[in-house]
């Protein structure tokens, strides 16, 4: 519908109409605000019954709508792809275009954007935002009154547009700079950091990379390129260290895009040295809660492997080696005790030196063996000899060992008559003892320890509860950590190995090893769930 408009056609108002646009992109760098002022200044002196602004991206090859006024009314902006409409035509060609009969002289597809004025543009001026060869955007007015427009507007129109195009495209520059001010700066925080670090997006291309991360990656680093992915068709052609390097990035690279992080996932590589190298990756979400890419970082642990596996030989051989001066001891206080019963019953101080040596190379060979137990699992060498083993029986046989340290508590049986399965017997009977050590150790007031055996389904599960100093919840999970001690306990022997050692045997066997606690001074239960590999002969829980 054409809407009744007398612009002033003076060249004096359209000269007026250009120093006001001048000093309206000299005010504000707000592209909603200069579209809805380049409306206003335009539209004293041209019919802008519609009126639109765009810019286009080269890249993707999109038009994004600043903004769109139709009779008045400001339209939701929007993208497109360039087409073949006019205005894609404007920004394709480079020229500018005036139509003064629409329905006459076409082009056929006359709107771009769905309006809800009632027929269609009769004339229009269409002027491409251009910075020397390059069109950085279109502009366009048109009416729905025929001859609207003539050649003067088309010239005033250019004038408006190559004053916008040099404005937005300053604009667009000094963003390009502050970015790569930002970006220059993270590099500088990147290269103070001794890890290397990886910094990927969301395609999974390098955008960053730091120099440590360049040089763990040898000769190669220097090579890789900023913006490619990381993929085999890289390292592929890389040499042998530099390629394991690259494979060993993969999953963690894979899960980055897909949003999953990775800790510390290990790799030794062995080109011109064994080098162990550790990635973590940690995902970065995107606005819209998406994957963004992530950061990867990459540490050299070399010597901290080495220094852990030469503490591991240590401990082993140590501990190895010391049993038998212990065992030689022990063996020889013994004698002296039978000795002494034999030629000198009556002196009782010379017996209880000799139990005192008798105890404490007992403690000594108990301490030895936790180590060498400790070391067997951290190496991974906790081999287990299964047999089949009646469980009912093996733990009365540790209950009347353990009962026998203490007159302070009482501890009680309730399971089967027999229990088979198949099970490492001298490993499971560690285990038990444990608890049940703990138990009167960590209940020095004494009372009753109630020990459960009861079979569910194809498992066994044992319970040791008892009515100590307990557990507060937030202790519980760390129970099972190596030299994990309980802060209110520090106070009592112990060297927090114990509980760790129990979890690995456990998990040998298949099976799983918790506590519970009603909390600090109520007691503590501590349960063994394993799976019974030979049919069971049981009777059921008593
Ligand atoms: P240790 O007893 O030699 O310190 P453990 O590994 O057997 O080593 O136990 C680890 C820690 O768990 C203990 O130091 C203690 O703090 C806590 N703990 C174990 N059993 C009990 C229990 N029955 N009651 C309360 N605390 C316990």
């Amino acid at each position: 519908m054409a809407t009744a408009f007398t612009p002033s056609r003076r060249p004096q108002a359209r000269l007026t109409a250009l120093r006001r646009v001048q000093r309206a992109l000299a005010q504000t760098h707000d592209l909603g605000q200069l579209f809805r002022q380049l409306h206003a200044e335009i539209g004293c002196v041209m019919d802008t019954t519609s009126f639109l602004l765009g810019l286009f991206d080269e890249t993707s090859e999109m038009v994004e709508v600043v903004g769109q006024i139709e009779a008045g009314l400001e339209l939701p902006g929007g993208s497109f792809p360039l087409g073949h409409g006019f205005l894609s035509e404007a920004i394709r060609t480079r020229q500018p275009r005036l139509i003064r009969h629409w329905s006459v002289e076409g082009p056929r597809v006359q709107v771009q954007y769905a309006t809800k004025t009632p027929g269609l543009p009769e004339s229009t001026v269409t002027v491409p935002l251009a910075v020397a060869q390059r069109v950085i955007g279109v502009l366009s007015v048109q009416s729905y009154a025929r001859d609207a427009y003539d050649e003067d507007d088309l010239f005033f129109l250019e004038s408006v547009a190559t004053q916008v195009a040099h404005a937005i495209d300053a604009w667009e520059r000094a963003e390009a700079s502050r970015a790569i001010g930002r970006a220059s700066k993270l590099e500088a925080v990147l290269s103070c950091i001794t890890d290397g670090l990886l910094v990927l997006d969301a395609a999974g291309r390098i955008v960053s990379l730091n120099p440590p991360a360049r040089s763990i990656f040898g000769s190669i680093g220097a090579g890789i390129i900023l913006g490619q992915p990381l993929d085999h068709e890289q390292w592929g052609q890389w040499p042998l260290g530099a390629n394991v390097v690259g494979e060993a990035l993969a999953p963690v690279i894979d899960g980055l895009q897909r949003g999953e992080a990775h800790r510390d996932v290990e790799v030794e590589v062995n080109a011109s040295g064994r080098r162990v190298l550790s990635f973590t990756g940690t995902p970065i979400a995107s606005a819209a809660g998406g994957p963004a890419g992530g950061v990867v970082v990459i540490r050299d642990v070399t010597n901290q492997r080495d220094i852990a596996r030469l503490r591991d030989d240590l401990l082993s051989i140590a501990s190895h080696d010391l049993r038998t001066p212990a065992t030689v001891l022990r063996i020889q206080a013994q004698m002296l005790m039978r000795e002494l019963g034999r030629v000198a019953p009556a002196d009782v101080p010379a017996a209880e030196r000799v139990q005192l040596m008798l105890d404490q190379t007992d403690r000594l060979t108990r301490m030895l063996n936790l180590l060498l137990d400790l070391t067997r699992v951290e190496a991974g060498r906790l081999d287990l000899h299964t047999e089949p083993t009646d469980l009912v029986a093996l733990v009365q046989r540790v209950v009347r060992a353990v009962q026998a340290l203490s007159i302070d508590h009482t501890i009680r049986l309730n399971g089967p008559r027999r229990l088979e399965g198949e099970w490492d017997a001298a490993r499971l009977e560690q285990v038990v003892q444990n608890l049940l050590t703990n138990a009167i150790k960590y209940a020095p007031d004494g009372g009753n320890i109630d020990v459960t055996l009861c079979v569910e389904g194809d498992n066994v599960t044992v319970s040791v509860c008892d009515e100590g100093l307990g557990i507060a919840a937030d202790e519980l999970p760390n129970l099972f950590n190596r030299f994990y001690r309980v802060a209110r306990t520090s106070g009592l022997e112990g060297s927090g190995i114990g509980l760790y050692v129990c979890q690995a045997i456990v998990t040998a066997h298949g099976g799983r090893i918790w506590a519970t606690s009603d909390g600090p001074g109520r007691g503590s239960t501590f349960w063994l769930r394993l799976p019974l590999c030979v049919g069971p002969d049981q009777d059921g829980c008593a």
